[in-house]
């Protein structure tokens, strides 16, 4: 065997993720990537391609980097492995927790590291759950997601996931409500942006009287909705979200897991592009930019005193929590994007690059453009007048990527929607490149189609 074939030897036992198996096994359709370079990888025919979804979100440095291979082999040679449970910690943790509590906005000063966004988002429930409890508040433990959301694939973190995910598989029962998805496009495009904002506000005044603000301990929203389609609210909704939270006891858990590190152009996106201060929040993927598994839930002092109180233990630990290889991977990652000054770069070259994607809007088949810099969504329609959707299994995004991958470029379909979330050193030649590859793409998929 050559190519994809020799590399996947094992293809029998590997469950991939978010896939048909069945489908996997029949056609062999399957990319297998051998190696990565800056914003390039290269898969096992010896094809070179931009990565333009950065891994998975996550490939924000960029791949290769010596800095991080570095920090985390030294790491590794001076102390592979140690734990953070009980009385034990290591210098890496520490200095990382120190690192991420002075770059996260408001008092959000102490840090709780895992190993994924889910676990990031799990261990958030957990906290407040016990806070709660600890503020003689036992019945405060409900939660309010949003449809469209996506929070990881733990059961806690699928309950507070879009249905749309765990259809058929079902999820914690009982304990999270899903608000409207503050998607105008598609939920209410007549309204302005302000009658549209003031639609999810009732929806949330609502439903907290509903279920009562003394049994609801959080809301939970990503600052750009992500795998639910890059979905993002009108402006000053989470502004205007975290007021309403706030004079109802509910904490606000921004799930920056995608829109952290650079990504939006700054390392938190909720208070400097959004203008909100959370109470927690989590994040993963750019922390580390991929190289090692690591995710941090960042707490308000507010909530640490809470837990810290002399009578309370904190029955919360992971094994890897703050491994040491994964901390110097995230604190030499955060070097590099402070040293290049990357978040800063990115809102010109992710400015860029949104409107060169925006700049596809003028073709058939693109009814909406979305996102922000570096994290853009297109989704396709049959007719861009009437908004009419592709059947939801036409998977037309699928078909621009297939197109787009035979030209070179790597993008990630949901469905109808086409996901570009590149690595963040992409420059002005990378940035024409995609937009080119994307026009030819759609335009070879909309003639195939006879729109
Ligand atoms: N939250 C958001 C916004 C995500 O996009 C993801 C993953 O894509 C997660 C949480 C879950 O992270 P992980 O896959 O590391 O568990």
């Amino acid at each position: 065997p050559t190519g994809t074939d020799a590399v996947l030897t094992s293809d029998t036992h590997l469950i991939q993720s978010f896939a048909n198996l069945h489908a996997l096994k029949q056609d062999g359709a399957r990319t297998a990537i051998v190696e990565a370079s800056g914003a390039m990888v290269k898969d096992s025919e010896g094809n070179e391609l931009i990565d333009g979804i950065g891994g998975l979100w996550c490939v924000n440095v960029g791949h290769g980097r010596p800095e991080i291979i570095d920090a985390i082999t030294q790491q590794l040679k001076t102390l592979d492995y140690y734990s953070t449970f009980y009385n034990f910690t290591h210098p890496a943790a520490a200095a990382l927790a120190e690192k991420v509590a002075s770059l996260a906005p408001g008092q959000l000063n102490h840090v709780y590291f895992g190993n994924s966004g889910s676990v990031a988002n799990d261990t958030a429930v957990r906290i407040l759950h016990h806070y709660n409890n600890l503020r003689g508040k036992p019945q405060k433990k409900k939660i309010l997601s949003r449809m469209g959301a996506y929070h990881g694939s733990t059961h806690m973190a699928m309950a507070l996931t879009t249905p749309a995910y765990s259809d058929g598989w079902g999820a914690v029962e009982g304990l999270v409500t899903h608000l409207r998805a503050p998607h105008k496009y598609r939920e209410a495009p007549e309204l302005s942006d302000e009658e549209f904002l003031k639609l999810l506000e009732q929806d949330m005044l609502d439903t907290i009287h509903r279920i009562g603000a003394d049994n609801i301990c959080a809301f939970f929203a990503e600052p750009i909705q992500g795998a639910g389609g890059v979905i993002t609210a009108p402006p000053g909704y989470h502004k205007r979200m975290r007021e309403i939270t706030a004079q109802h006891d509910i904490a606000y858990v921004a799930d920056e897991v995608v829109t952290a590190w650079g990504r939006l152009g700054h390392m938190f996106a909720s208070k400097d592009a959004f203008d909100y201060t959370p109470d927690i929040i989590t994040t993963a993927k750019g922390l580390t930019s991929g190289y090692q598994p690591l995710s941090a839930t960042i707490i308000s002092s507010e909530i640490h005193e809470v837990i810290s109180r002399p009578e309370a233990m904190f029955l919360h630990g992971m094994t890897y929590s703050g491994h040491p290889a994964a901390a110097a991977a995230g604190l030499a990652n955060i070097a590099i994007l402070e040293n290049e000054g990357i978040p800063a770069r990115v809102q010109t070259t992710g400015k860029l690059f949104e409107n060169t994607l925006r700049g596809l809007g003028d073709m058939a088949m693109v009814g909406e453009v979305r996102g922000s810099h570096f994290m853009m969504g297109i989704e396709f329609v049959k007719d861009k007048a009437t908004r009419e959707e592709f059947a939801p299994d036409a998977n037309i995004g699928g078909a621009v990527a297939q197109a787009a991958q035979q030209r070179g470029l790597i993008a990630r379909a949901l469905g109808n929607i086409l996901i570009l979330s590149p690595t963040l050193i992409m420059d002005e030649a990378m940035i024409t490149d995609i937009g080119a590859i994307l026009r030819d793409s759609i335009g070879e998929v909309s003639d195939s189609l006879g729109l």
